[in-house]
């Protein structure tokens, strides 16, 4: 099906047009740039942005596809988790255009939209897979029976996200937001045994009760503390290999846990996604670890894990392919969809 997909949960304004698994169009328009110097993403900012390039993004995808709105066969939107005056753009506007063209919309699951793109570079999503969701809002390991039909929830991060924990260490460094593509850099250039950074939750006492649970805020605290000490004593701050020890260790304890996770569901693939997966600490260590495991490592290229409208598209795909009721025409927005949820009724 030739499907045209839609984003707007955050700061990212995007859409694009997906043909049988074959990505036509990709139109991202940011208004990051608007929120840097407030530390974080200001909603009542990043909805009225949604607002101005609704329209120019969705008509450049179609343009860019060589397509009007009539040669689509659905339209899919996410309708959450996200920022709920910023879904309530996207959510209206498509809605506006289903009706006006007759066509029928899906309000889909922005997070799992972040692993089904994997497709587009890989092919089919394997039934019963593995998958590993790590953005700025969510850390998560998920037992995928069928991508369209079937997603459950097996980990979750107790606090904050990985993405989340790396923009509060780059705040404190003094990075601008969002810092984890800053950190990311800097832990290049840096020793990764320098300071002893926390696993949160790996084995233990805990490691019964959370076998694929993660925590990262005892990460951020100890690496702040370090931090503070220095500063304290008048010593010299080694940003390189802060950063270093602190990608390394949430880059360890995320691959160990997806790696034991795959062992006990029995998967010889593992689907990655969501921004954080473009940090290339993490991208290493799975691979290692896959390679050693024999396990399948689907990371997406670098710029189909940060927020676009092809994972929306592709999902959008699958659930027409799979013969799933399209949303109703009334379907609300949730800005805490849960996982398990695929697409509203
Ligand atoms: P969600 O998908 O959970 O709703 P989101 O859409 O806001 O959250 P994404 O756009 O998927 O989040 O990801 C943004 C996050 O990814 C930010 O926290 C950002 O710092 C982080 N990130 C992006 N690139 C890198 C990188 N190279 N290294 C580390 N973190 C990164
Ligand atoms: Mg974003
Ligand atoms: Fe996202």
């Amino acid at each position: 099906p030739i499907v045209l997909g839609i984003e707007s949960t955050c700061d990212e304004t995007a859409a694009a047009v997906v043909q049988g698994g074959v990505l036509l169009s990709n139109v991202v328009a940011s208004s990051m740039d608007e929120h840097a110097r407030y530390g974080g993403v200001i909603p009542e900012i990043a909805s009225r942005a949604h607002a101005q390039q609704f329209t120019p993004v969705v008509t450049r995808a179609l343009a860019d596809a060589n397509m009007d709105l009539a040669d689509v066969d659905a339209i899919a939107v996410s309708a959450g988790p996200g920022l709920a005056g910023c879904l309530a753009v996207g959510v209206s506007g498509a809605k506006a255009l289903a009706w006006g063209a007759n066509k029928p919309l899906y309000g889909v699951n922005h997070v799992i939209g972040h692993i089904a793109v994997t497709q587009l570079q890989f092919g089919p999503f394997p039934t019963d897979t593995l998958a590993l969701i790590v953005s700025g809002g969510h850390t998560s390991l998920l037992h995928v029976r069928d991508v369209a039909r079937h997603v459950d929830v097996v980990g979750t991060t107790l606090d904050d996200a990985a993405g989340e924990c790396f923009d509060k260490v780059a705040r404190l460094l003094g990075f601008p937001y969002p810092g984890g593509p800053h950190i990311d850099r800097h832990a290049q250039l840096g020793d990764p045994h320098a300071l002893r950074v926390p696993q949160g939750l790996t084995q233990g006492k805990a490691g019964k009760a959370h076998p694929y649970d993660f925590s990262f805020s005892g990460v951020k605290t100890a690496v702040a503390r370090w931090v503070e000490q220095r500063q304290a004593q008048g010593l010299p701050i080694p940003v390189d290999d802060v950063c270093a020890s602190l990608a390394d260790s949430v880059a360890t304890v995320l691959s160990r846990k997806a790696m034991q996770a795959c062992e006990t569901f029995g998967s010889n693939t593992l689907i990655v996604g969501g921004g954080f997966s473009a940090n290339s600490q993490l991208r290493a260590k799975l691979q290692e670890y896959g390679a050693i495991q024999g396990v399948d490592v689907r990371i997406p290229e670098l710029q189909l894990c940060t927020d676009n409208g092809a994972m929306v598209a592709m999902l959008g795909s699958n659930l027409v392919n799979a013969g799933v009721a399209p949303s109703s025409a009334d379907f609300a927005i949730d800005s805490a969809m849960p996982m398990n949820q695929i697409v509203m009724p």
